[in-house]
């Protein structure tokens, strides 16, 4: 079905782009196949950020891309995806344009309805709100996997409409099929169609959303927060490493302290960590020095020194867990089970669980000073990470053995780590 997208002239200067990306869309460009800038890059772009990675939509499949492009890789079982390599580990992810099957299922009718009534956004938004109205009281959780669609349905399978805009570099425009241009402009986050609805689909978008705006510095449509705030209980629902992974990125987007603040006020928190909600609920005059670790840890993502997965997590919940320590007559039955909680609805891995327990447990003897014995422990340079995140978090000055070098630099971390070197 046909749908007329806004187009936007917009020269985005070659220098901002990734060469490579442009090199990809112009051989598959000039093979006949439709490809796109797409998503977070577009996005970026058009805020005057730096895009963090460039990812292209094609109508190319995955074989033919595979066919135009000796450094290709096929990933993925059953949805496959083309990552193209370049020098230094760069890739670049080209995903044919795909629909979810779901909304292609329920919406035939209403979408033949957007085909007619196309000009205004408004028009397209209410289109694809009735595409899935229809869909209230169902089980909507996404499960199969996505089918190839147009540009069109590719765009509005995506989950918030500054995440939706495509970039056509060949003639200089930004294709929006979803309000997208507008969105950014007034600075705020909405989903593509009706927010109960998409957080039902996939409830890991609650947590998207609050990355986005919290680390843009956006504001949340009241649908959305609304939908949030009523929606939280699914992300129990949701795959657990995902749920892990998508916490993670929220601590490391360097806006941690306003995203842990966000997710605490819609309820979110607490479906991810109750025993930090626990904790901040009862100490409402005490928990200062959480906000000062958020703070320092964003502080220190922007100085380009990303903390280990496990450090971040210990500074979330070093106060419960040492209240535990200090407090419970078997301390050690009662932080296996608040770290059970964790194992169970986020898949926290043994290993890091391991490290975050040791990490905590060793801050008493960086305290004194007593460094013999731990400097020879793998688990060393993150405990001392997180006492440097203390001392920062509390204003005192960092004592003379960490500020004189006993503590060598570990390299900032490069994106592509591999998961089991982020623990
Ligand atoms: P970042 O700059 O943090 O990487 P991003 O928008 O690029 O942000 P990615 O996770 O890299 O986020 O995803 C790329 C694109 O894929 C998004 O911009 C969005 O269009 C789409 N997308 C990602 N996750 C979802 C989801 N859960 N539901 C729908 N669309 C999604
Ligand atoms: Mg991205």
């Amino acid at each position: 079905m046909q749908v007329d997208p806004t187009i936007y002239r917009e020269k985005i200067p070659f220098k901002r782009l990734d060469l490579d990306a442009v090199s990809v869309v112009k051989r598959l460009n000039r093979a006949g196949h439709i490809a796109y800038l797409v998503g977070g890059s577009v996005r970026d772009l058009l805020l005057g950020r730096k895009p963090k990675d460039f990812d292209i939509a094609t109508s190319a499949r995955p074989t033919e891309v595979r066919r135009l492009f000796r450094n290709c890789r096929l990933i993925g079982r059953r949805f496959r995806l083309a990552h193209i390599l370049f020098a230094n580990g760069k890739i670049i992810e080209v995903a044919t344009f795909r629909r979810n099957p779901e909304e292609g299922d329920a919406t035939s009718e209403p979408t033949r309805h957007a085909s007619r009534a196309v000009n205004s956004t408004r028009e397209k938004r209410r289109a694809a709100d009735a595409s899935q109205v229809n869909r209230d009281g169902q089980d909507l959780l996404i499960r199969r996997d996505n089918t190839y669609g147009d540009p069109h349905e590719d765009a509005v399978r995506r989950d918030f409409t500054i995440n939706g805009l495509f970039y056509d570099i060949q003639n200089g425009q930004v294709i929006d099929y979803v309000g997208g241009v507008q969105d950014l402009r007034k600075r705020v986050v909405r989903t593509i169609g009706r927010a109960d609805l998409r957080f039902r689909e996939d409830p890991i978008r609650i947590l998207r959303a609050i990355k986005f705006c919290t680390q843009l510095d956006f504001g949340i449509i009241p649908e959305v927060y609304d939908a949030m705030v009523d929606q939280r209980l699914e992300l129990r629902r949701s795959a657990p490493p995902r749920l892990l992974e998508d916490t993670m990125r929220l601590l490391r987007s360097g806006a941690a302290h306003r995203a842990v603040y966000l997710a605490w006020d819609v309820g979110v928190l607490g479906m991810l960590f109750p025993d930090l909600t626990a904790f901040l609920e009862d100490n409402a005059f005490g928990d200062h020095l959480l906000w000062n670790r958020l703070i320092a840890i964003d502080n220190i993502c922007q100085e380009g020194r990303l903390p280990s997965d496990s450090v971040l997590l210990a500074a979330l919940l070093l106060e419960p867990i040492q209240e535990v320590l200090q407090t419970a007559s078997e301390p050690d039955r009662i932080l296996q089970e608040l770290f059970e909680n964790l194992t169970r609805s986020m898949a926290l891995p043994r290993r890091m669980k391991d490290r975050i327990n040791r990490i905590v447990m060793v801050q008493n003897l960086l305290q004194q000073g007593k460094l013999r014995g731990l400097m020879q422990r793998d688990f060393y340079f993150d405990a001392v990470s997180l006492f440097e995140l203390q001392c920062l978090a509390r204003g005192v000055e960092l004592p003379e053995w960490i500020s004189s070098g006993a503590v060598s630099e570990r390299p900032a971390r490069s994106r592509s780590r591999r998961k089991s070197e982020r623990q």
